[in-house]
Formats: C-alpha cells, sequence, structure tokens
C-alpha cells in the first residue's frame, strides 16, 4: 500500500484539474490580478451557496477576524472573550486590535466554548470591564450554539463573532454556517474545508452598514475614492486567481464534504466499541475538518502510529492561556481544565474524501488492534 496522506490535495486538483485550468487561464486573459471579476463571481457564490446577504472575501482567515473587530470598532480597553483550545489566530487577532482577550474554557463533547462559564465571565465583570465581544470558534468544523450565543449576547449586549474556519459547508438545521451568526469569518488556507492554493479568507453579514465599512477596510480604509482615506485599514483582498481555485472547487465542495462525513459515521460506528468517538448534537451538521479521538495514553498511540505508517495530526497540543506569548493573559479566576485535558488527549486521523477503502480498513484495524496497550 502507498503511503496513505493526512490531506490529498494531488487527487483533488486531479479531479477538478479542467475547470480549474480554464478558470485560471481566463484570470491570465484579463489580468485583473486585485480584485478580478473572478472574485465578485465567488462573493456572490458564496452568498447563494450559504443564503448568507454579503460575502466580503479577504487575505486570510486571520485577517477576516481582525477586520471584523476592526468593523465592529473594538480595540484598546476593550475586551474580547474567547476559547483557550484554538488556534492562535482567533486570539491574536483580538490582541493585534489592541484589545485584550478574556480565554474561556471549552466543552468535552463538542470542544466549543462553554456557554454557562461564559455567561458566568460576563456576569461577574458586568459593570467592572467593558467586553465588546465573545469569538466562538467552530471546532474541528462542529458550528457552535449561535442561538444560545444570541440570547446570552443579547442579555449583555456583546457581540458575536463565529470564527468559521474550520466550519465552511457545516450547517444547523440545514441553516449554513455564514448564517448562523451576525458576522462570521472563514479561512481558504489550503487544509480547510474549502481551501485555496495559498493563503485566503472571508466574512459573511447580515448587515449592511458592517459590509461597507469590511470593504473599506479591506483595501486601507478608502472612503468614496481610492485616495480619501475615512478610516485606519489593511492591505487585506483576496487575490483573483485564489477565486478563480475557490470557483472550481466549489464544483466538488459538496462530495466533499458528503465523503467526509461517510467516513466519519464509518470510523464512527466501526471505532465507538473502542474509543471515545465526537457525537454530534441534534439537527448539526459538520464540515468534518478534522475527526478527533481523544486517547488518554495518546503517546503510545502516537509511536504505534508513527510504526504502522499511519497520518495523524495533534490539533491542539498547547492551550492559548498557557502559550509563552500569551500566558500573561491568564484569568487565575478562569478554570480552564477541558482545555488543557484536551490538549494532552486529543488525536485527529486522515478522513478526507480520497481515502480508499483499503486505506480506511488499514487504520480502523489498527485503531483496533491497538486499544488494548492504550
Ligand atoms: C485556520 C484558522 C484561523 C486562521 O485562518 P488563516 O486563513 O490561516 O489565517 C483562525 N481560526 C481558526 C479556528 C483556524 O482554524
Amino acid at each position: 500500500m502507498n503511503k496513505i496522506s493526512f490531506l490529498d490535495l494531488e487527487l483533488q486538483q486531479k479531479k477538478i484539474a479542467n475547470t480549474l485550468d480554464s478558470y485560471l487561464k481566463k484570470v491570465l486573459k484579463h489580468s485583473k490580478y486585485i480584485i478580478g471579476p473572478e472574485v465578485k463571481q465567488l462573493e456572490k457564490t458564496l452568498e447563494v451557496y450559504t443564503e448568507s446577504k454579503h460575502c466580503i472575501t479577504c487575505a486570510s482567515g486571520t485577517d477576516a477576524l481582525i477586520l471584523s473587530l476592526l468593523a465592529y470598532g473594538i480595540g484598546r480597553g476593550h475586551y474580547v472573550i474567547c476559547p483557550s483550545f484554538t488556534f492562535p489566530a482567533t486570539a491574536e487577532a483580538i490582541l493585534i486590535t489592541g484589545a485584550t482577550p478574556i480565554f474561556v474554557d471549552v466543552g468535552k463533547k463538542t470542544f466549543n466554548l462553554c456557554y454557562q462559564q461564559l455567561e458566568k465571565i460576563l456576569e461577574d465583570n458586568k459593570g467592572k470591564i467593558d467586553i465588546k465581544a465573545v469569538i466562538a470558534v467552530d471546532l474541528f468544523g462542529l458550528p457552535a450554539n449561535y442561538k444560545k450565543l444570541k440570547k446570552i449576547s443579547n442579555k449583555y449586549k456583546v457581540k458575536v463573532i463565529a470564527d468559521s474556519a474550520q466550519s465552511f459547508g457545516a450547517s444547523i438545521n440545514k441553516k449554513k454556517v455564514g448564517n448562523l451568526a451576525s458576522i462570521t469569518c472563514t479561512s481558504f488556507f489550503p487544509a480547510k474545508p474549502l481551501g485555496c492554493y495559498g493563503d485566503g479568507g472571508a466574512i459573511f453579514t447580515e448587515n449592511k452598514i458592517i459590509k461597507n465599512k469590511l470593504i473599506s477596510l479591506r483595501a486601507h480604509g478608502k472612503s468614496t475614492s481610492k485616495y480619501k482615506i475615512s478610516k485606519i485599514g489593511l492591505n487585506s483582498r483576496l487575490d483573483t486567481i485564489q477565486a478563480a481555485v475557490l470557483l472550481a472547487k466549489m464544483k466538488i465542495f459538496d462530495w466533499e464534504l458528503n465523503k467526509r462525513e461517510q467516513n466519519a459515521k464509518l470510523f464512527n460506528s466501526e471505532l465507538e466499541a473502542y474509543y471515545e468517538v465526537p457525537k454530534l448534537p441534534k439537527q448539526t451538521k459538520s464540515a468534518w475538518a478534522q475527526y478527533t479521538l481523544i486517547v488518554k495514553k495518546r503517546n503510545k498511540l502516537v509511536d504505534y502510529f508513527q510504526e504502522k505508517n499511519i497520518p495523524f495530526m495533534i490539533y491542539y497540543p498547547i492551550p492559548m492561556h498557557k502559550q509563552p506569548a500569551y500566558k500573561k493573559y491568564t484569568n487565575k479566576n478562569i478554570d480552564l481544565i477541558n482545555s488543557i485535558k484536551l490538549s494532552k488527549t486529543v488525536i485527529s486521523l486522515p478522513i478526507h474524501a480520497y481515502l480508499t477503502n483499503t486505506e480506511k480498513e488499514y487504520i480502523l484495524n489498527h485503531l483496533k488492534k491497538v486499544r488494548k496497550f492504550l
């Protein structure tokens, strides 16, 4: 058997080769490399796909978060709550705007932020510090409970920003990510559910004023004319070439989502007698960016996987509040026990759409075999 890949961008490229070729050739022909027609076409396509009002593309998922915070006027003197168990960009975006992060724990089963603790933080700090927003992270592809978040945020008058970098394509009650929160950020980093061939990102919003602010902010804060600057912005546009790649990938996006879902279902049914497997809340569809098991003796499993040539990833080995650069934002009154536990026990397996039956069997058989040693 050939080496199993954690992610198969090569086979994916073969599947879209013809479409990709014609899209890319078109871009090279018209040479509008910044905000060319493909960027606008992609924004329209993603608005239709997610049934959201406005899609504004930008240069990365990290920038999508920064731009959203800026559009809400968040900066120095403000606080923003986000989970500790996440990719660094979530917390980094807060600090880059001048605001301060407050870390909240995550649930053991969903990996999404803990609503009870979130409410407690908001209650305890009421009238003391200026908490402006909560960034919810749809970790591993599972959307957070935005209904619950809306109730909490209305009560405490804070904004909810969805960090959906890992969950594009997921849904709750048939409503897609992009249309679940007032503002949603996603990433097109190659390893995400919808990835381009470089960096890219997008923001979805239902609010026209925010949309116009974002369009200005992603181009240096321009106003009615290019050289009349109304606010401090960034250079953060999605390249036309990347938009063309994404348009080609959208043709197979639902097919891939389905394949990953089928793989996750197979892994769950085969492994649930042996391991703690990921379970979804009712009416929720994950984008299955990652398929993640919780294993107490993870080191042993890692050794075994290395011996048997099974690829894996550890997302994430250190929670944010333990990171050298972020330690000082730790609040001793907030217990982040699940974030710490998960960082020591999670392991993500390959479930991409191009896994063969033989590869899946190989992975599953070895997982069953090694169980008694863990
Ligand atoms: C990948 C990721 C980001 C950042 O996206 P980039 O496009 O790499 O900047 C932000 N948040 C989460 C949860 C992510 O997984």
